[in-house]
């Protein structure tokens, strides 16, 4: 499909949106007072990372606009990263501590909110334990914060319950990066977007969740027409506006699809067979297998097979498979159809597999890049070591090694640091629910919105002494809160943020925080000081100083970092590690030739050396198919899928500030297929109940041809509808994330 400039711009997401909404994402300068000052910083919302710029008058934030420098985003936002300015004024920053009384939410100073956080950690963990506390953390915190959240709860509290909500989002991921190629995160990175002659998406609604890169898509193509896309998807979603063949797979059963792909790629011969037998093993999940072994495996996943399955013509798998065979580059792309779901390591890994069997992999313009949902899941909780398992910089809590390695940074004995993993996001609800853990802090993340089947967990919630750091209130979570603690927010404190593609981009401090809004980080040295564990936080004077620190963790690891100072950060639009020495221009491609830790000796002659695993080879993985945990049936005949709209982040704590996306979408709603609705009794725009073994709401109805018949959808940004009442908290058993993608559910009129 040849694209004209106009057809671009038409396609184009984040025009579209903006024409929508009124406004020009390209920031024009001159409008601006000569007075503005603009500082260099990184948007505040998703995992694209792109540089924006925020003009500061007279103290006050007046407006952003794309960083021409930066080359991710080359000055182009969406809409939401056009507004950010206004969210940090919006109606809802909370100015002053609240501290429940009587069963009321009033005001308090600091020093006495403080006492109280204190004193009531104290108690439990010398009553009960270090495990009666746990923290629960964010992909939108800076990594300095989630660092200094780490050292206090792992290394001087002494528990390792500590999570952080890219558990819910990018946990399958990292399962599948590290059971295909010993090592979390991409092998490539975004340059290979402007080079790939296919893009493979699956289960990414690219246009809406990730609308930059979307754009360079749509660039790309028209730079390249030839450029092919193939999406897997069993909506049909904006991103289909540039797309060249669509898999609309019933949700849940793309697995086989994926499998049957493989076996077409190695019957039509278009395996890297040097490729396979330089850098690939075979595992059935349990034991090696061999390559035979595995097109044994393969024999019973023909396209007509998976096209059972899927619901999808078995010549459009072949023809997907012919496409990722006869183009030289390919970039498959993927996010939360993927990784919200039972079996979402797996589908991960027979993701990895088309590029190991065909060895497009580990050169420009090729590789399997997962999409990130948060700003800094991958920076501070990834490689921060944010979740219960974890230590900083990629190392393991059940390691011993690791946790001396990392007592001796933190100045602590090494058995302060447990070598259990505490326990991941859905078992610690769930302990919070059983009264098992009894005071959590949450930082910068809205639980009480975002976790699934809500009504499971609500109460334990309530029942817990939970602290609430947040910039905004209400939230549904602060609501329920004993103490919600203002933080500064993004713009009035400065921090590092890691995105999708390993790069680590520095964010200033623009202005002051609002009212009595404190950095996290400085909030919680605050509290390691009233615990009694001031000594190995008092030399944090800044975030530079909390970043230093950090940056020893990272030292020698796969993740290095030690070339990345401020002083470096300030000046460059972000670096991707490995990034060893402040002269090294930071790693584009993993695994190869020029990236510092490729083992040129140990690799002989190999193209790709995968350093994660012992003997350099990646693995590719024959998994058995499976469906959703919750297959649709005679009681809940309709499969209910849940997502995004482009106007909107997440639980709408920032998205709802702003006046201009709240009114481009308002409302919550549920997108229902015209006969589905006519077979109900459903209008557009009239009200249905969407009722799953959990919980049930009334919706609005938009009639759409978006779902397949016998699907819905619903977007999950509104706390006043709260989609997750609905969706299933079965999860994945090697991720521990849940299954939010697809449920089964009835709809009737309401
Ligand atoms: Fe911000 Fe993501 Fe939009 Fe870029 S694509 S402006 S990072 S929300």
């Amino acid at each position: 499909m040849a694209l004209t400039r106009r057809e671009f711009l038409k396609n184009s997401a984040a025009s579209a949106a903006a024409a929508a909404i009124g406004v020009s994402l390209f920031a024009n300068q001159s409008v601006f007072a000569s007075e503005t000052v603009w500082h260099k910083s990184v948007c505040r919302y998703c995992g694209v990372g792109c540089g924006v710029m925020l003009g500061v008058e007279g103290g006050k934030p007046v407006a952003v606009k794309g960083d021409t420098k930066n080359t991710i985003n080359k000055g182009l936002l969406c809409v939401k990263g056009f507004y950010l300015h206004k969210v940090i004024t919006g109606k809802d920053r909370l100015l002053k501590p609240l501290i429940r009384k009587n069963d009321k939410l009033v005001e308090a100073s600091w020093d006495e909110a403080m006492e109280l956080v204190a004193a009531k950690f104290k108690e439990s963990i010398e009553a009960n334990g270090p495990d009666s506390v746990a923290f629960y953390g964010s992909g939108q915190a800076e990594t300095e914060e989630t660092y200094v959240a780490n050292k206090l709860f792992k290394g001087h509290i002494g528990t390792n319950n500590m999570e952080g909500n890219p558990r819910l989002c990018m946990a399958s991921a990292v399962g599948g990066y590290l059971t295909t190629f010993g090592a979390d995160e991409p092998v490539g990175s975004y340059d290979d977007l402007d080079h790939a002659e296919m893009f493979f998406l699956i289960g990414s609604n690219t246009a809406e969740s990730h609308p930059v890169l979307y754009d360079r898509l749509v660039a790309r193509k028209k730079a390249n027409p030839s450029t092919k896309i193939v999406a897997i998807d069993p909506r049909k979603t904006p991103t289909n506006k540039i797309i060249d063949l669509h898999l609309q797979v019933k949700p849940g059963y793309d697995l086989a699809v994926m499998h049957a792909i493989a076996k077409v790629l190695i019957e039509e011969g278009y395996t890297d067979e040097k490729f396979i037998s330089d850098s690939v093993n075979f595992s059935n999940g349990k034991e090696p297998i061999t390559y035979e072994e595995y097109k044994t495996f393969l024999k019973k996943f023909t396209p007509e097979y998976a096209s059972e399955q899927a619901g999808i013509p078995a010549e459009d798998i072949v023809k997907a498979a012919k496409l990722f065979g006869q183009t030289s580059r390919v970039v498959s792309m993927w996010t939360m159809g993927v990784n919200q779901r039972i079996a979402g390591v797996w589908l991960n890994n027979l993701i990895h597999n088309l590029h190991l069997l065909t060895g497009k992999l580990g050169k420009p313009g090729s590789d399997s890049l997962s999409l990130t949902g948060q700003p800094n899941a991958c920076g501070g909780v990834r490689e921060g070591g944010g979740l219960c398992h974890l230590l900083p910089a990629h190392r393991k809590v059940a390691k011993e090694a690791h946790r001396q390695q990392i007592a001796d940074i933190w100045n602590v004995p090494v058995t302060n640091i447990q070598p259990k993993p505490g326990k991941h996001t859905m078992a610690m609800f769930d302990a919070i629910s059983k009264g098992e853990i009894k005071n959590l802090y949450v930082m910068c993340t809205n639980p009480a919105h975002s976790l699934p089947n809500l009504n499971k967990y609500l109460q334990g919630m309530k029942d817990c002494f939970m602290v609430v750091a947040e910039s905004f209130h209400p939230t549904e979570t602060s609501k329920i809160a004993d103490v919600v603690l203002p933080a500064a927010f993004w713009g009035e404190k400065e921090g590092v943020y890691g995105c999708t593609e390993r790069r680590s981009q520095y964010m200033p401090k623009a202005l002051k925080p609002q009212g009595e809004a404190r950095w996290d980080a400085d909030i919680l040295i605050d509290l390691a000081k009233r615990l009694g564990h001031g000594k190995n936080f008092e030399h944090f004077k800044s975030a530079e100083d909390i970043w230093n620190e950090y940056l020893k963790c990272t030292k020698g690891k796969d993740m290095d970092l030690t070339g990345a100072p401020y002083s470096r950060l300030k000046e460059v639009r972000g670096l991707r590690w490995p990034v060893p020495s402040v002269d090294h221009p930071g790693t584009t491609h993993r695994f190869v030739e020029g990236d510092p830790l490729f083992p040129k000796d140990k690799a002989e002659g190999r193209r790709m050396y995968f350093y994660g695993k012992p003997d350099g080879k990646a693995v590719i993985f024959a998994r058995p198919d499976k469906g959703p945990a919750e297959p649709v049936d005679a009681e809940y005949p309709i499969a209910m899928m849940t997502g995004r709209v482009l106007e909107h982040f997440h639980t709408s704590t920032m998205t709802g500030q702003v006046p201009q996306l709240v009114r481009a979408v308002p409302k919550p709603y549920v997108e229902v297929h015209p006969d589905d609705a006519k077979k109900i009794g459903l209008t557009d725009r009239g009200m249905a109940k969407v009722i799953t073994r959990r919980g049930e709401l009334e919706l609005m109805v938009k009639l759409s041809d978006r779902p397949l018949p016998g699907n819905v959808f619903l977007p999950w940004h509104w706390p006043e509808k709260l989609s997750n009442l609905l969706t299933n908290d079965v999860f994945d058993p090697g991720s521990k994330e849940p299954e939010y993608k697809v449920c089964a559910c009835k709809v009737e009129k309401a």
